[in-house]
Order: structure tokens, then sequence, then C-alpha cells
């Protein structure tokens, strides 16, 4: 059984990226879990540089004092285990595009669906039809899942309950889909304990119930505060000094930074692991609040 943090190598970490990592670690290792970190770089074009970016991530977790287990895994290695897990799914071709979804707000059976959640207009497309459309444009694969209500629980959310609709499971150009490689990854590697940024609750339903559809185990979700820029936006790198290499250049050292993380959820900068590890849960309630980060300021 084993907590993660599973970073996609498309820039270097950020200190809310940081934040996230420090807060899976303190809890996995205060639930008596190994930590695992998974390189999620299935989107080759968005992580071009991947090799060099992964490598950096690594370095900047470990000079937060964040250890795990080894290996890290990295999805681009493991397409044949989400292979066999999409085979053995239910699933059909679509070949909608995001703004025919947008504008079909509707189920075929008149429910209204929440917003972004797929209509099903491809789910019954007849073989004709199917092969006339790839000639366009290939199909994703999406999920039968019909619409069914499924309930999470979140450490600090409390109990979540969300449509599940027929999600994408593999993009038109076969690329497993983030919310099939996330539980199939979490499944084999005996993942009990998911921490990440709450920007990720609202797709917790749909993973839990995949995972169930793939004969997994739910884990118990742990859902965090996101380190927002003074305009309350999700802070990004063009936000400025925000990852341990700009920051290094300004003067701060990554001690430092552990330092402002550890304030940033009211727990006393100098801490270190073992004391972390010892302090009371009540500590840690903290976590979920956004961090306000700016960055002109440091
Ligand atoms: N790779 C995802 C991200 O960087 C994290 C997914 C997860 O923790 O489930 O946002």
């Amino acid at each position: 059984m084993a907590g993660r943090f599973a970073p996609s190598p498309t820039s270097d970490l950020h200190v809310g990226n940081l934040r996230t990592a420090l807060l899976a670690w303190v809890f996995a290792r205060r639930s008596g879990l190994g930590f695992l970190v998974r390189i999620e770089d299935l989107d080759q074009q968005r992580v071009a540089a991947a090799p060099e970016v992964a490598a950096r991530q690594l370095q900047d977790l470990a000079a937060i004092g964040l250890d795990w287990r080894p290996p890290v895994t990295r999805q681009s290695q493991r397409l044949e285990h989400y292979r066999q897990a999409i085979a053995s799914l239910e699933t059909y071709e679509c070949f909608c595009t995001r703004r025919e979804i947008a504008e079909a707000a509707q189920a075929p059976n008149g429910a209204t669906l929440p917003q972004g959640a797929y209509p099903g207009t491809c789910a019954d497309l007849t073989e004709d039809e199917r092969a006339r459309r790839r000639r366009d444009r290939p199909g994703a694969l999406r999920v039968r899942a019909g619409g069914v209500s499924m309930s999470v629980q979140d450490r600090f959310a409390g109990t979540v309950t969300g449509v599940v609709d027929d999600f994408v499971v593999a993009r038109g150009d076969g690329t497993p889909a983030y919310n099939l490689a996330v539980v199939v990854d979490d499944g084999l590697q005996s993942v009990s304990q998911v921490v990440r940024g709450d920007d990720l609750l609202s797709s917790s339903p749909r993973q839990a119930w995949l995972a169930q559809q793939l004969g997994f185990a739910v884990p118990e979700y742990v859902h965090v505060g996101l380190a927002v820029n003074p305009a309350r936006e999700r802070l990004a790198k063009r936000d400025g000094v925000v990852s341990l290499a700009d920051l290094a250049a300004a003067g701060h050292d990554a001690r430092q930074v552990r330092g402002w993380l550890l304030a940033s959820l009211g727990i006393d900068p100098e801490l270190d692991n073992d004391e972390l590890l010892a302090l009371p849960e009540r500590s840690w309630t903290s976590a979920t609040r956004a961090w306000v980060v700016d960055p002109d300021r440091w």
C-alpha cells in the first residue's frame, strides 16, 4: 500500500506543486504507507523536453527533503498496461469535436448533464457511420458509463458525488487518457491514498468508478489547496519566480523554500521530517486552503 506524487514533466515544479508533494509525503508516511513518485509523461507533445524536466523535478523533491521508494515509474513505459485495461472495458469510438460536445447539453434520455459531460452523441453509431466518420478523423475511445452516480470519500471534503459520463479513455492518436492511466497505475502500484491538488476533486468520482470496473480497490482521496497568484488564478510558470531554480537565482535556497511551504500550512518552518511526522493530525487541516503567492514579493 502506498501514497504517491505524480507530476507531469511539462515544466519545472513550482512552489504549489512542491507543497502538494510535501503534503503527499507527510500523509503517506503518517499513514504508514510507502511513498512513490510517478512521472506522468504520456502527452508526448507537451513533454518534449521530458527527460531533463523529470530529472529536475526529482532533484527538487529531494532538495525539499522528500524521499521515495524506487523505482520512479514513467507512464510512457507502461503503455501495455493501459492497452490491456482499455481492451477490458466496454468502449465506443467518438468523433465529436470539443465544440460539438459543448453545444449538446442534453443526454439522449433527456437528462441534463453537468457542464462538460459527454452527452453520448456517438454512443450508438452504426458500423457504416463509424467507417464514414473515421475517414475525416480518427475516433477517440469512450468508456460506456451511462451517467451513473458515484460517490467517493475525501479526507477533507467528505462525501463527493459526481455523475460519471462516457469519458475518454484513449485519444484519437491512441494515447491513453489521463483518467485511464492514473487509475491503472494507482491500481497496479497498490496506491491506497491519493493526495493531489483540489482541481482534480471533481475527477475522482469518475476515477473511482473506473477503478471498480477494472477490479481495483478505490483509494482514499485527500485533495489539498492549490497555490494561486494574487489574482487568485492557479499559480503557473508565467507568474515569474516560482520554481526552485528561479528562487535559487534570486538568493533563496531549497531549505528556505521548504520553510515557506510549512509556514503556508501554519506549521513551524524549522521542523525536520521526524518532527513533522510527530505532529497531531489536526495540525494539517489548513492543507485544504489555497495558498496565495506573490512571486514579486519573495
Ligand atoms: N499528473 C497530474 C498533474 O500533474 C496529477 C494527477 C494525479 O495526481 O492524479 O496534475
